[in-house]
């Protein structure tokens, strides 16, 4: 017998959790934050520590799993977690270590799981380092492998549980990104032999499900950044603000400085601590990129310098979504010496996540930019998750008895229920829509 009960992540994206039941075997799939509820919550409270890990639930800062626990707890085999986006797995040390079973991740997700848990005051937090191609053992029904898979920040797995009834994969998230700029292509060969040997059900990202078409390689974007960088004016001084966790994406903005004659400076507390688990983990050397500056005298005294060299310096920084406290922000604000001016340029290499506080901070932080008469390139970027041609080919290639789409929000969930249609999935037979807190059993 097979349950799926699903935690978090179905009916709005974040706080992604899936419990999978093999004939009594639990695994637990990913265990993220609400981000926009994080936000707000650390807006209130500075410094989250375990303790607060009640008032986080109350919150919906992240997944409820009381009852879960209560009644199933001393099941689970295993957590195992798929990438280290937050919305997957900044629960970790708030809800994890009571299962008392092994936590089980990548090496680089590993390192961003133990930052969040230092910064929890978790202290004793093991996680088990799984490599993608590799299998571990839970106990005589299940055995866990990691697949690698392509998204928007390095060692991502598709996690596949391993079962006498064929194996159940869990994709969240992922996109098909055939030429890398960092990190290898998709395990299509793996992928093929897991559909020759049967796959039970698929649960899958759905982000992007409702978009039309592909989503464009990285090496789209590198093309799109290296035009941009080389058209800004040779007297200004260029900003590029992009997501810190996507470490390709930087060492691509940081070669393309070099190249076109630029030295480069790296801001920003979450940027540093995405490098160092990079690094730590062996995914980039240590020289490929520059030390974060992160205090406020340091940051003033090499701005004053950029000042002094126009056109000299690439800076890439935080705060692309015009979030608070991000270095964009206290930038246009005035936190620092550094005044922005007509000679400056931004480049957003990001889109903005539409939620309504996204949405006001970008808004003004556009504002804030205009009125300085900075020239401002927009949304130079491609997406990490798979569009809807690209859903096409993974369920064609995969063929699983079953299909569950997930990471989403009804109106996702159902674009990607409408293209399985088109390879025979029927709506409560083959594919099925669940919402947070509901579950599926196949006997
Ligand atoms: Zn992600």
């Amino acid at each position: 017998m097979i349950k799926i009960k699903t935690l978090g992540g179905y009916s709005k994206i974040g706080k992604s959790m899936t419990a999978i039941e093999v004939d009594g075997d639990i695994v637990i799939t990913d265990m993220g934050a609400d981000i926009e509820r994080l936000i707000d919550y650390e807006d209130e409270k500075a410094n989250i520590s375990v303790a607060d890990s009640d008032a986080l639930i109350k919150n919906g800062v992240i997944p409820d799993d009381t009852d879960f626990f209560r009644e199933h707890g001393k099941n689970v085999k295993a957590i195992v977690l798929t990438h280290g986006h937050l919305d997957h797995i900044w629960a970790v040390p708030f809800l994890a270590k009571k299962y008392m079973c092994p936590i089980i991740s990548t090496h680089f997700t590993a390192k961003i799981i133990e930052h969040v848990a230092r910064n929890a005051k978790q202290k004793d937090l093991k996680i088990v380092k799984l490599n993608t191609g590799n299998k571990y053992k839970l106990s005589e029904n299940i055995s866990i492998e990691l697949v690698h898979i392509t998204h928007s920040i390095p060692q991502t797995a598709i996690v596949v549980i391993h079962t006498a009834y064929g194996a159940i994969l869990y994709a969240n998230d992922w996109k098909f990104d055939n030429t890398p700029t960092l990190g290898k292509k998709p395990d299509y060969e793996r992928l093929e032999q897991l559909s020759k040997e049967g796959i039970h059900t698929f649960i899958s990202d759905s982000t992007n499900a409702d978009k039309e078409g592909y989503t464009f390689s990285e090496i789209v974007v590198r093309t799109m950044l290296e035009d941009v960088i080389k058209k800004t004016l040779n007297n200004k001084t260029i900003f590029v603000t992009t997501f810190s966790s996507h470490i390709a994406r930087i060492k691509n903005i940081v070669e393309i400085s070099r190249k076109t004659g630029r030295r480069v400076l790296i801001f920003g507390r979450s940027m540093d601590m995405y490098i160092k688990a990079a690094v730590e983990s062996g995914i980039i050397e240590k020289s490929t990129l520059p030390q974060v500056a992160l205090k406020r005298d340091q940051i003033d005294g090499l701005m004053r310098y950029v000042k002094t060299k126009p056109g000299k310096y690439l800076i890439i920084c935080t705060g692309h979504q015009g979030e608070r406290g991000a270095f964009l922000d206290k930038l246009v604000t005035g936190q620092y010496e550094y005044k922005l001016s007509r000679d400056d340029a931004v480049i957003f290499s990001s889109r903005t996540i539409p939620t309504p506080l996204n949405m006001a901070n970008r808004a003004m932080l556009q504002n804030a930019l205009t009125d300085l008469n900075v020239d401002v390139a927009d949304e130079v970027h491609v997406s990490g998750h798979a569009s809807k041609n690209d859903h096409k080919m993974m369920i064609k290639m995969l063929k699983p008895k079953h299909y569950i789409p997930s990471h989403g929000g009804i109106e996702k969930l159902t674009a990607a229920i409408e293209t399985a249609k088109e390879f025979g999935y029927e709506l409560g037979k083959t594919s099925h829509l669940l919402l947070d807190n509901q579950e599926i059993v196949f006997d």
